[in-house]
């Protein structure tokens, strides 16, 4: 498969007064064109941090501190802002949970569209309106002419969200990242959006980043996944991967926790909290909620072991070099 994205070792961190909030700690992704990885975790579990890194709009005093982002032969982490812009919103989208934040309520829908095609594309105002009734279209807005003119409270919700992947796909982006889209929605919308991406990624190839806390979801969306945790990834995998040989005892936790696997079943709470970032545990970081966890978990970072090709988690009971392994005596719960 073509690879579009290669994320290694990225690392960010936020200056606030208290210290240095580590909230992504060297992560490694991959996306393929035409394939949907979908990146799962608890809020605050540093998902949507990743994303905003990538597409280089991290909030203040948000900054990225190491690794890489390749995309296309170029390191974006290291791209001037003017060439930045340039792949963001062109070939690089990204839709919001609220699609009120990236809608300007003074303008019409179709202008807001419109605009970033003339920006992006060069089309005179009367290509660029053609085009963007296309795409209303494509999103299945219906009499997508009249609502051109219309502004976003003229919208349902569901329908704004469509007005947003429209605006997102305007450019023919090769990667869709998609932060909790559906979230807002209820459950019928949820699905009728996500089949709309799915269709869209059909015909277009993209490649699709999706943010979720929702692991149905994910069962429904995905291809690939990857459980972020306190900043790090613990496990990744294809979805059967994941969802039938689960490893990382988090993984385990928030599949138990799941009453049954459809879309809308939130995530339930795993007894405990995250780790303070400010601090971050010097062993792995789920230590401190982890029913398994040995003496070795709370003195070093497991390294990530492979189950198969596709297939990693990051945890000692996986690990041949672990030394408590087999001393259940030393686990500390
Ligand atoms: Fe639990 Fe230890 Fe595995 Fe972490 S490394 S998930 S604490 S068993
Ligand atoms: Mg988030």
């Amino acid at each position: 498969m073509n690879q579009l994205l290669d994320v290694t070792d990225l690392s960010v961190s936020f200056n606030t007064y208290a210290g240095e909030v580590k909230a992504v700690r060297g992560i490694n992704l991959q996306l393929s064109a035409g394939e949907t990885l979908a990146i799962v975790g608890e809020s605050g579990s540093g998902k949507s941090v990743t994303s905003r890194a990538i597409m280089r709009i991290l909030k203040k005093p948000g900054k990225i501190t190491g690794g890489r982002v390749l995309y296309n032969g170029k390191d974006l982490t290291t791209l001037s802002d003017k060439a930045m812009q340039k792949i963001r919103g062109a070939e690089i989208s990204m839709v919001f949970q609220d699609a009120m934040t990236s809608l300007n309520p003074t303008m019409t829908i179709g202008r807001q569209i419109s605009e970033g095609l003339k920006k992006h594309q060069k089309l005179s105002s009367k290509e660029a309106k053609t085009q963007t009734v296309e795409l209303l279209k494509k999103v299945e807005i219906p009499n997508p002419e009249v609502r051109y003119k219309q502004y976003p409270h003229q919208f349902s919700g569901g329908m704004r969200q469509r007005a947003v992947i429209a605006m997102a796909l305007a450019c023919n982006p090769k990667v869709l990242i998609a932060d909790e889209p559906t979230t807002a929605l209820d459950v019928t919308i949820q699905g009728q959006i996500l089949e709309l991406l799915r269709d869209l990624q059909n015909v277009l190839n993209m490649g699709i980043i999706f943010i979720t806390h929702d692991l149905g979801v994910v069962a429904n969306l995905a291809d690939r996944v990857a459980v972020m945790y306190a900043g790090v990834i613990v496990e990744t995998g294809t979805v059967d991967e994941l969802f039938y040989n689960p490893k990382h005892p988090y993984l385990w936790g928030l599949l138990a926790s799941m009453p049954k696997l459809h879309m809308g079943s939130k995530l339930r709470a795993i007894p405990g909290t995250p780790p303070n970032l400010l601090t971050p545990p010097l062993g792995c970081p789920f230590a401190a909620r982890c029913p398994y966890a040995m003496k070795v978990c709370l003195e070093e970072m497991p390294a990530r072991s492979d189950v198969s090709p596709t297939h990693s988690a990051a945890c000692w009971l996986l690990d041949t070099n672990a030394p408590s392994v087999s001393l259940p005596q030393e686990s500390i719960v």
